[in-house]
């Protein structure tokens, strides 16, 4: 099929003819189904049962440290948790703090208190400056934005590239201005392209020389083990780059098996320098005593060691790979060649980023919705939930059973070639 570009509008309003009687068909088939959720689906979750068999009534609760799980202390998490996650994002130990299950919300705790309480010591709390300003690269993960704008954070938009945020804006603003307090990524298999950002990405990031002192790189490695096939992307450590440079103290890493165990019964970790990871347990000794131990024990027993995580996550990717074939297949035979959309085959992650002709993205999630198909809101995946060239769609291929995802898919193709027909056509 050639581009639709070359058509005349006489074919193009023949093909509008075509592609609309088909989406009455469509219509009439009163589908309900959900593509815009990156959640696992329930044959992912029920891979790891048997962590719940680890521990029962007769086991003894202790840490290998000899600490009663079953009671207070350990703030910063039990060691073999530690330790797994340190063999897991290349850091030692003595650089994490083992959360609660939601890494989404150790990210919001670290943004609250840099909001009252200094960052770099003798410098004043982020909520004391008239105004600062978080860097989002877009498109991105909109609960990321979310929380800085929750604060009052001014977001400012970095264009992401395959290679990760574009770098020579990054390096400008944030050398330049000491309003610009931090950057969130999301460096593996980032929400919602799947892209790795590139080795140069994460030297430019450990070589960054903000103007803020206390600015810092917000590393969401929540995908670190989330490969799809057995030649996965590759990520270099932003820790050791960064030790290298002695620049340490500019990252906070985050992770979480909340898409490895179970999706909000996990657990989550921060990954950061040491005279970082005291300062944080300084603070987080006010907010809580501990979090679950008996969680982080279940973990540390089921998965063993670093080796016991990746072979769990192979289970996960022959479940996930077919769907994310699945999707890339019905692209392709619908969309490829027209001139309407582009979008990403990533190697991992649980999204694929689609690019529709400018001004339809809203206009295709619309007619979905009224098939009855949900995607992900056009627009989420931008600061303020505004894509300016409003063509950004996430897709989230996980959740959906083999079938409803086919249906789901192939009906996403047809509004997008009938959206961009009526575009060509205005
Ligand atoms: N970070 C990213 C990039 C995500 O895509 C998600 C969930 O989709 C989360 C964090 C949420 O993680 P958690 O469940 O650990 O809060």
């Amino acid at each position: 099929m050639s581009s639709y570009s070359f058509l005349s509008k006489d074919e193009l309003a023949e093909l509008q003819k075509e592609l609309q009687a088909k989406y009455a068909k469509f219509k009439s088939m009163n589908l309900k189904l959900d593509m815009s959720r990156g959640k696992p689906g329930s044959d992912q979750l029920d891979l790891c049962m048997g962590m719940l068999d680890v521990l029962d009534s007769n086991s003894i609760l202790k840490s290998q440290n000899g600490l009663d799980c079953r009671n207070y202390g350990m703030l910063d998490g039990l060691p073999e948790t530690k330790e797994l996650f340190a063999e897991l994002l290349g850091l030692r130990p003595e650089q994490i703090i083992v959360g609660g299950n939601s890494s989404l919300s150790l990210m919001y705790d670290m943004v609250a208190r840099s909001m009252t309480h200094p960052t770099v010591e003798g410098m004043k709390p982020w909520g004391k400056y008239e105004k600062i300003k978080f860097l989002c690269p877009a498109p991105g993960y909109d609960r990321h934005f979310a929380v800085t704008e929750f604060f009052g954070v001014e977001l400012v938009t970095v264009p992401m590239t395959p290679a990760g945020p574009d770098m020579d804006v990054v390096e400008e603003l944030v050398s330049s201005d000491e309003t610009i307090k931090g950057i969130w990524c999301v460096p593996k298999y980032s929400n919602p392209q799947g892209y790795t950002y590139s080795d140069e990405t994460v030297r430019r990031f450990a070589a960054l020389r903000p103007a803020a002192k206390d600015f810092r790189i917000f590393w969401d490695n929540a995908y670190c083990v989330h490969d799809l096939y057995e030649e996965g992307d590759k990520l270099l450590n932003i820790m050791e780059e960064c030790e290298k440079l002695g620049s340490e103290d500019m990252v906070y890493i985050f992770a979480s098996t909340s898409k490895i165990s179970f999706s909000g019964a996990g657990v989550a970790v921060i990954g950061a320098s040491e005279h970082n990871i005291a300062r944080i347990k300084k603070q987080m000794t006010i907010q809580t005593i501990g979090y679950d131990k008996i969680n982080m024990l279940r973990h540390a027993l089921y998965f063993k060691n670093a080796d016991g995580v990746r072979a769990h996550m192979k289970k996960h990717a022959a479940i996930l790979a077919p769907k994310f074939q699945l999707v890339d297949d019905m692209f392709t035979s619908h969309l490829e060649g027209k001139g309407i959309a582009k979008w990403t085959k990533p190697k991992g992650g649980y999204f694929i980023a689609v690019d529709v002709l400018p001004g339809c993205a809203k206009r295709v999630v619309a007619l979905c919705k009224e098939a009855g198909v949900i995607m992900t809101s056009a627009g989420a995946t931008f600061p303020y939930g505004k894509d300016p060239e409003d063509r950004n769609i996430r897709i989230a291929p996980t959740y959906p059973p083999m079938e409803e995802l086919k249906q789901a898919a192939e009906l996403f193709c047809l509004c997008v070639e009938l959206v961009s027909v009526e575009k060509l056509l205005a």
